[in-house]
């Protein structure tokens, strides 16, 4: 009687470069500053995916909008939001001892540190920057801007060329216009908003965890014989700037791409 087939021996993988072990997401340092409601829901996000090191900035006291995504309480309202958002990291995780101290994040030569920055609109000649702790010019930035109900996701950059007050300005320029007021599409927008932030905090989590592996595996590289990739501004598709991403509510998705404006730009932080 043939014996029913089965399947073979699987090939043996072949070897490959001389990796000790995968990078663990405990090695993954996150510096937060400005702590809205998304970005508080973003910092519970990475703690559940493992992130321990996590520094978290704004002594802004927690308003009522700030409750949308869940991460503050009404019994926080008032409170200084980095208190209130360290008290529940800690109360979700006891290996978590958050921090609120931007001279004690690591620098750049320790790979796996990414800085997220979530900044409010600044009125026209309201200043050129905001007041910013004094970082590693070299860590990559995850930053995020709310502009009249809108968010638009800066590409990550290194921090030397962040976005300043009027390159987001500038950028933000070229949108379309919102919706019509009082129409079902307004309604829609304000009801989903907890909805839509959590959701952009979502992608937003795994996106700061992609650009840390990214620098962590190609240290792991480098420690095992192997040359890292180059390194450095990061390039659209086309080998220009890549392109920012307006994530309009209500729907969460890719936004809409919009061309980045540094034409403006006074302090120079906008040249590459
Ligand atoms: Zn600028």
């Amino acid at each position: 009687m043939p014996l029913p087939s089965v399947p073979g021996p699987r090939p043996a993988p072949q070897p490959g470069p001389h990796r000790p072990e995968p990078p663990r997401p405990e090695e993954v340092h996150v510096l937060l500053l400005g702590l809205d409601d998304l970005a508080a829901a973003l910092a519970v996000l990475l703690l559940r995916c493992g992130v321990l090191g996590l520094n978290v900035n704004d002594g802004s006291p927690v308003a009522a909008p700030d409750l949308g995504t869940g991460v503050y309480r009404p019994a926080d309202l008032g409170r200084p939001r980095d208190e209130a958002l360290r008290r529940r990291l800690r109360a979700l995780d006891p290996r978590c001892v958050p921090v609120s101290a931007p001279e004690l994040f690591p620098g750049a030569l320790l790979p796996g540190t990414v800085v997220v920055r979530s900044t409010g609109h600044v009125r026209p000649g309201g200043g050129a920057v905001w007041a910013e702790p004094a970082l590693d010019p070299r860590h990559p930035l995850v930053s995020l801007h709310h502009a009249d109900g809108a968010l638009l996701r800066w590409p990550t950059v290194p921090w030397a060329h962040r976005p300043c007050p009027d390159c987001l300005r500038a950028t933000l320029g070229a949108r379309e216009p919102d919706p019509v007021p009082g129409g079902p599409g307004a309604v829609l927008t304000a009801w989903a908003r907890p909805a839509h932030a959590a959701a952009v905090a979502g992608g937003l989590a795994v996106e700061v965890l992609a650009v840390a592996l990214d620098a962590l595996w190609d240290d792991t590289l480098e420690s095992g014989g192997v040359p890292a990739a180059q390194r450095g501004a990061p390039e659209g598709p086309d080998g220009r700037w890549p392109r920012a991403r307006l994530l309009a509510p209500p729907w969460p998705g890719d936004g809409t791409p919009l061309e980045l404006d540094r034409g403006l730009c006074l302090c120079g932080l906008g040249q590459a």
